[in-house]
């Protein structure tokens, strides 16, 4: 269309305008905004991002927030480094299995072979816990609590897309052992809370609490929550971030042991959780309506107008969201919904094998649907209510969709 070139290089000579709509196409859309917006440039290694000063500030701002308030749990900050032994990545099995296909070797020094190649950190756990091992010794190690903002390498070969989906990204990883599950479970919520705030509080991004099911846990951990958020427009499903409850799992692989009070030895409970540049997503516009601000107090109504345009951006994009959630009671119902691009709320029997065949039956263009989490915030679940796949007793609600 030579109308549309044309129209296109007046934006390209401005840098004003976007040539492609939110609603008609997302995907372009969103590269341009992201480009134009000069938030990111691509680089000639595919997944990998530029993070230009723009978003660079977000990430800052973000990071600003998230690390006054772990100080103030009294959660320190380290440093480990960026390169794993083969034996130690190995070391958990299930965990591992949940990884390797992405992870990034180093095999040469200059022109010679490493004898033994040195993976880069997909993510931290088995980089840190040897020392955790080495360090806790007694019940006053305890609680140990340190957090790690760093870049990890997920060489994924899907999609990636610029801050949802990337190789390498940058995040905060918080690593904790505690002597009794009860301190390790109510750690996992309030962080949780931390990142909920973030997307609601700081970025006006409605998302919901929920632990996740068994299949989408975070691999050799005991349970993960999670903050979900979805994008009306694709109809997909995002992780937010995500707060794992390993239980004693890695404490029995890496010996993390302890003498506790009565002077017997007992293993550690030990949390992960995470968030990442992927948060930084968000491009939002007020009403564009124009008021007069008189000088004598710009300061304080220039703040109230700020607060007001931040609370507009939250309730539009929470009015949006919930006007996707779909309850649906059949399959039939749920492939309906799917097809419209809904948030599916579903009663579940939270068997494996039935969302592995909903996985199954749902792969499509947009990839298979998955389970996001089932909501903290349950919906009533009178007896008698049927899974909507199985038609076996449903346990509880759960948020389905096409996810990132
Ligand atoms: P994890 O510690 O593995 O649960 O990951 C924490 C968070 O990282 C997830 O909840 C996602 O929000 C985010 N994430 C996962 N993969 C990527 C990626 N390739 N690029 C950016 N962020 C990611």
């Amino acid at each position: 269309d030579p109308k549309k070139g044309k129209m296109k290089d007046v934006k390209k000579e401005t840098g004003l305008g976007l040539s492609y709509k939110k609603d008609e196409n997302f995907g372009e859309w969103y590269s341009e905004v992201v480009v134009s917006g000069e938030m990111i440039e691509y680089y000639d290694i595919s997944g990998c991002y530029i993070l230009r000063p723009w978003s660079m500030s977000v990430w800052e701002i973000l990071h600003g927030f998230f690390d006054a308030e772990i100080k103030k749990m009294k959660i320190k900050n380290s440093y480990f480094p960026l390169f794993v032994s083969p034996v130690v990545l190995q070391k958990e099995k299930d965990h591992i299995e949940g990884f390797p296909p992405e992870v990034a070797w180093v095999t040469k020094s200059g022109d010679s072979d490493l004898e033994v190649p040195i993976a880069i950190r997909p993510t931290s756990e088995t980089v840190m816990y040897p020392y955790f091992s080495k360090w806790i010794r007694g019940h006053r190690d305890l609680p140990l609590r340190l957090n790690q903002w760093c870049n990890v390498v997920q060489w994924e070969f899907s999609n990636p897309t610029p801050f949802i989906r990337s190789r390498e990204f940058l995040r905060q990883g918080g690593h904790t052992a505690f002597g009794t599950k009860e301190e390790s479970d109510a750690e996992v919520l309030e962080i949780l809370e931390l990142y909920r705030r973030i997307y609601e509080e700081l970025l006006a991004v409605p998302v919901s609490k929920g632990k996740t099911s068994e299949l989408e846990k975070f691999a050799g951990g005991l349970y993960t929550t999670t903050v979900e958020a979805f994008i009306p427009n694709t109809g997909r499903g995002i992780q937010g971030a995500t707060s794992h409850c390993l239980g004693q799992n890695f404490a029995r692989i890496f010996e993390i042991n302890f003498e506790n009070e009565k002077g017997e030895m007992a293993m550690i409970w030990q949390n992960s959780w995470g968030f990442t540049t992927r948060t930084v997503r968000a491009v939002g516009r007020d009403n564009g309506a124009k008021t007069d601000i008189p000088m004598a107090n710009l300061a304080e109504q220039v703040k109230d107008v700020l607060a007001t345009i931040q609370q507009n951006l939250f309730d539009v994009a929470k009015q949006k969201r919930d006007a996707c959630v779909k309850i649906v009671r059949t399959l039939d119902e749920f492939t309906v919904a799917l097809g419209q691009k809904k948030l599916v709320l579903a009663p579940w029997c939270d068997e494996e094998d039935v969302e592995k065949d909903v996985k199954a039956r749902t792969k499509g263009e947009m990839g298979a649907a998955k389970t996001l989490c089932s909501p903290f915030d349950q919906p009533e679940l009178p007896e008698g209510t049927l899974c909507f796949a199985s038609g076996k007793p449903a346990k509880k609600w759960t948020y389905w969709s096409h996810s990132y």
